[in-house]
């Protein structure tokens, strides 16, 4: 396994193996680049089938971060962790204890948050050792929800506000009446599909858990699909919010859709797919612009700030995608590739 010459390094400036003994904790913290400011970004923990699969997640997780950060016009650069082990069955108070350790050996040049395998509840056993552990309180919430440092909330509603931005810029038309499907009815696609049933779209769902697609019929006056159609249905709108890389050259021609905008993290499989769906003529949100309001909030919760600034912030997502969408036109690109520019921009400029 090499670092340097690994096919997702990409002039990350700190990679840290973390081992301790006495707890048998093995994991990696990626810092990306810190030109706007100290690494933000989650902790994963996986059952990682081997140490270089692990390497691989977390340099390209922690160089996804600089982007978002980059594009969400956060001081703040990119970084990730990943603790190596199934949550359900090495994951103990002594562990995350270590863990917090070696966030805090890198004196905030990485700060810590939530993510797979990980609960609020961890990351405060963290923060009994580092002081660089976000996404553990909360003051600020959106929509009355009671906040307990969950981002999810954050994000749904940026996705809601960039998705009728999305639409309006391909359609010119609001939410009255668009059909939308959505893929995914988790803590994030659950939370959007209430926001589009109040702004009057007609919703298809689809998720692998029964019981949370009946919520949305019975909530949300949804229609169930099956899985597998959630992709060539006759609607207006395609919201990924389940798992990623979804889009690829097969299902691509299946999509009807003209927009595609959802929560899920690398929605596409390579960064071609983005120009097949520019010639299939479907608008493409890039993810990580679109899904950039939970790591808002968990900014907005550490600095001096107040409901409505955070959600202005947020709102703000909304901006950027039209000067994404307005840039692509120009140029003739797709939006993955115009986003990936801005970003650069951004985050090689100093804050
Ligand atoms: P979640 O685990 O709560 O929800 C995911 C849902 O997708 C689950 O209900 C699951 O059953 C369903 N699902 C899984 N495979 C599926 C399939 N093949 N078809 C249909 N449904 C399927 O996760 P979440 O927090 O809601 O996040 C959703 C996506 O958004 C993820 O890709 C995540 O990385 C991304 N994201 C989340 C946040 C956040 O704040 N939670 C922020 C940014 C990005």
């Amino acid at each position: 396994m090499s670092v340097f010459e690994h096919i997702e390094f990409d002039q990350h400036e700190h990679v840290a193996f973390c081992h301790d003994k006495e707890t048998g904790l093995k994991a990696i913290i990626a810092i990306h680049n810190t030109h706007l400011g100290a690494s933000l970004g989650g902790c994963r923990m996986w059952p990682y089938s081997s140490d270089d699969e692990a390497l691989n997640d977390v340099l390209r997780l922690s160089k996804g971060m600089t982007y978002k950060a980059a594009m969400a016009g956060l001081n703040q650069g990119g970084g990730k962790a990943v603790i190596l082990g199934d949550p359900r069955k090495v994951k103990t108070v002594a562990l995350m204890r270590a863990m917090g350790r070696f966030v805090d050996s890198l004196n905030g040049q990485y700060i810590s948050a939530e993510d797979s395998g990980m609960s609020v509840a961890d990351l405060k056993i963290m923060a009994e050792h580092s002081n660089h552990i976000a996404g553990i309180e909360a003051k600020y919430h959106v929509f009355g929800e009671q906040a307990d440092g969950n981002p999810a909330p954050s994000t749904a509603y940026g996705v809601f506000v960039g998705l009728r931005t999305s639409v309006e810029f391909a359609l010119g038309r609001d939410l009255q009446g668009v059909k939308v499907a959505i893929q995914g009815l988790g803590h994030v696609g659950m939370r959007l599909a209430e926001h589009l049933h109040k702004a009057g779209a007609i919703l298809y769902v689809t998720d692998i858990y029964p019981e949370t697609v009946e919520k949305a019929v019975s909530q949300f006056a949804a229609k169930a699909v099956s899985l597998n159609e959630i992709y060539d249905l006759d609607v207006d709108v395609f919201a990924p919010c389940a798992m990623g890389a979804i889009l690829n050259p097969a299902n691509i021609t299946q999509i009807k859709a003209k927009v595609v905008a959802g929560a899920a993290n690398n929605q596409l499989a390579t960064e071609a797919c983005g120009q097949l769906l520019r010639e299939k003529g479907i608008l493409y949100a890039p993810d990580y612009v679109i899904n950039a309001g939970g790591i808002i909030d968990i900014y907005h919760q550490k600095i001096p700030s107040s409901h409505d600034a955070m959600k202005a912030h947020i709102e703000r997502i909304s901006t950027t995608l039209v000067e994404v969408y307005q840039r692509a036109n120009e140029l003739e690109q797709a939006t993955n590739v115009v986003a990936n520019q801005i970003a650069e921009e951004r985050f090689t400029k100093k804050a």
